[in-house]
């Protein structure tokens, strides 16, 4: 079958008229036949089963037998009139009623032949009745194509009021197999198919709108979901090796004397095992020819920051430059105050550009660029600006990349005359799965492991009703020497309410914890930079015990001596955000707190953040949860959720059918690289035919 035909107009399919077509059209979006093959069923209702008159039971479950009329007749007056049909299978015997119809449904029964019948029944002095069954004549239900398990299509409203039921979808769906025949072209390679067991896709399109039984409704799910993802990997793993062997890097073959210093004579700490797992794999990325595009993810507080000094120092190693970039000006100060020490121990030159640079020292930064004797850079945005320029760039660190778009990442490749490598860190986790399929053009790069002698932060959840225990606690850790986070959440549409919330918030605080005994810094976004800067000085200083800030503080400030974080209504922040906040304590020896401040109403999916919040610290598994909650079209922003509108597979059930895909696109690659090898004809042709009509993978650029 060509795949022209399937793109025929669904105006030209039998049952479809230019009504139904508009219909279609705007409540489902199907616009051709492949559109409305690719219609796949939300669930089904097994009719497999038969039950005999006698074994029916007071369930109200909806139940299909098999059995013959004996006898019709019309009871009750006027209102009340009904059509009662007595019906026996050799076990007994029931009723069929129908209140409206009757002239046009007794014309056309049946005595004395076979029925299939399907629906409720209700018990009824002592008789089971079917009020309005679905029947159908035995012998028309063994030929029809849905007899056994019957799909449930999605439908809409607009749908079933202006007449295209389910059974209506069911009929054009029929009409569709006829008309086209069952033709279909095979779109993997007979290669997979043997070895994963796979059922042709003929059958498993046949099988997902008429299984013929569970285990082959199953069998075509399995092969649909399959296909459908390893289409996508294909294509994520495809970019990737184009991108490796078109984009050439510049290749660090040093690990120089920088490096070795740092590593032998001035590393603070000796690395966890998953520190210097990744170290080796940059290390081995950026040796090669390709340009390296890699993302490390690592919880907060995982040692991200030495894994990319280290990397910055391989880069100056092999005389290139390298500059860091971070979200906010408060952590591109912090990482720059964190990295100048080590620096100048080793007689590296570093500096700090962000919005609040003075000219002078911005001239100075442009001029040491230039002629290379500035070896890092480290910064907000500011790094962009055209004005900034380069001698050789060689490698550019993102922290905390779901700040930053794609297209200010690519920005950074234009700095130069071939692209830096980059290196994106992240410390929101995303799960593998979701990274897999999101990313699948980046390497991965994971530190799953806390340096050592950190103590878990205890969580807790509170109501605001015990505010008052609250602030003891907060006394108490005060008068042991801590500092203390209460952070108010700011959501853009009523940022004038949020605002007020944090300012009355503070005016209590204010008011509990008086000056002169206690000193408060307060940081949010209506603030000038200059000014949050000072404040998040004082407070990294302990000159402030409580910072009470809105959300600004989310990412990576480090104050070690910050012991409890309080946030309130954290009902309102999603759990990657609530995770991240956590974060901020729990970075020095003493044991650490986080209160979850919260009203008494909660609905469900709060709960649940609150629970998963109290119960667990890893990063990995807060995101599973957050990723079931939410979806993976939220968690990624909607810049990216597109690839992951699939028609069929999802990312959070079928994981292992991902990692199963995900290895074949990758080993089909490695072996025919242009796919040109005979036995992967098939795969080729709809991979092109996929690009040409856009129809499953319009979100892949
Ligand atoms: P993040 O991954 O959140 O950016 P950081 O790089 O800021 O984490 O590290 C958090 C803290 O842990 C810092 O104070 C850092 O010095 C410290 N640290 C990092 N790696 C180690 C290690 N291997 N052993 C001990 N402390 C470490
Ligand atoms: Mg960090």
């Amino acid at each position: 079958m060509s795949q022209d035909v399937l793109q025929t107009p669904i105006d030209y399919l039998k049952g479809v008229g230019p009504n139904r077509a508009a219909l279609l059209r705007s409540e489902l979006g199907i616009h051709t036949f492949q559109d409305l093959i690719h219609l796949f069923p939300n669930r089904y209702i097994d009719r497999t089963q038969f039950y005999k008159i006698n074994t029916l039971e007071r369930n109200n479950a909806e139940v299909q037998i098999i059995g013959q009329i004996t006898a019709i007749k019309e009871v009750g007056q006027k209102r009340g009139k009904r059509l009662v049909a007595t019906f026996r299978d050799e076990t007994g015997k029931m009723e069929l009623v129908w209140f409206r119809g009757q002239k046009w449904i007794r014309e056309r029964l049946k005595l004395h032949t076979d029925y299939v019948i399907f629906g409720k029944t209700n018990l009824f002095n002592g008789v089971f009745n079917m009020p309005h069954p679905d029947m159908e004549l035995k012998t028309e239900y063994d030929k029809s194509l849905s007899s056994a398990i019957q799909p449930i299509y999605p439908s809409t409203e607009q749908l079933s009021n202006r007449g295209i039921s389910n059974k209506a979808l069911c009929k054009l769906v029929e009409h569709l197999f006829l008309h086209i025949g069952n033709a279909f072209t095979e779109s993997l390679s007979s290669e997979i198919i043997e070895q994963q067991a796979l059922i042709s896709k003929k059958d498993a399109l046949l099988n997902i709108h008429f299984p013929k039984n569970q285990n082959l409704l199953a069998r075509a799910q399995f092969r649909l979901k399959f296909e459908e993802l390893f289409f996508i990997q294909l294509q994520l793993v495809y970019k990737n090796l184009i991108h490796k062997s078109k984009i050439k890097g510049f290749p660090f073959e040093n690990v120089g004397s920088y490096f070795n210093d740092f590593y032998n004579n001035h590393l603070p700490f000796s690395l966890t095992n998953a520190q210097k797992r990744v170290i080796k794999e940059i290390r081995s990325d950026m040796g090669s020819n390709a340009q390296m595009n890699r993302l490390l993810q690592g919880d907060v507080g995982s040692g991200k920051t030495i894994v990319a000094f280290l990397s910055m120092l391989i880069a100056i190693d092999n005389d290139f430059q390298a500059t860091l970039m971070a979200p906010t000006e408060i952590l591109a100060t912090q990482h720059y105050n964190g990295l100048k020490p080590m620096c100048d121990v080793l007689g590296v030159k570093i500096s700090l550009l962000t919005g609040s640079s003075k000219t002078a020292m911005r001239k100075e930064i442009h001029a040491g660029l230039e002629d290379g004797s500035l070896h890092i850079l480290v910064g907000t945005h500011a790094v962009l600006e055209d004005k900034v320029q380069f001698k050789n760039l060689g490698l550019a660190i993102i922290d905390e990349q779901h700040r930053f778009g794609v297209a200010q990442r690519s920005k950074l490749w234009h700095k130069n005359s071939s692209p830096p490598h980059v290196l994106v860190m992240t410390a929101t986790p995303i799960p593998r799965t979701l990274a897999m399929s999101v990313y699948g053009d980046l390497d991965i790069s994971v530190i799953d492991e806390l340096p050592p002698g950190r103590k878990p932060i205890k969580t807790v959840h509170r109501f605001d009703s015990n505010r008052l225990k609250v602030f003891g606690f907060i006394r108490n850790e005060i008068a042991k020497g801590r500092q203390i986070y209460i952070v108010y959440p700011l959501i853009n549409e009523s940022q004038t309410l949020d605002f007020k919330d944090l300012m009355d918030g503070y005016e209590s605080i204010a008011r509990e914890f008086p000056l002169p005994n206690y000193q408060i810094s307060i940081v949010h976004g209506q603030m000038k930079p200059a000014d949050k800067e000072i404040e998040m000085q004082r407070f990294l200083k302990g000159e402030t015990q409580i910072m009470v800030a809105t959300t600004v503080i989310e990412v990576g400030v480090n104050v070690p001596n910050a012991t409890v974080m309080i946030i309130e209504s954290a009902e309102r922040f999603g759990l990657s955000q609530l995770h991240q906040l956590r974060g901020r304590v729990g970075r020095g020896a003493a044991q650490s707190f986080c209160i979850l401040m919260t009203s008494h109403k909660l609905g469900n999916d709060s709960k649940t953040r609150m629970e998963t919040m109290v119960r667990s610290s890893d990063g990995f598994e807060i995101a599973e949860v957050d990723l079931k909650l939410r979806g993976p079209g939220d968690i990624m922003g909607t810049q990216q959720s597109g690839i992951l509108r699939l028609k069929i597979a999802n990312i959070v059930q079928d994981k292992d059918v991902l990692s199963v895909a995900r290895s074949w696109a990758k080993k089909v690659l490695k072996e025919d690289p242009k796919l040109r090898l005979p036995k992967h004809l098939p795969i080729n042709l709809t991979y092109v035919q996929m690009g040409k009509y856009k129809n499953i993978w319009n979100y892949i650029s």
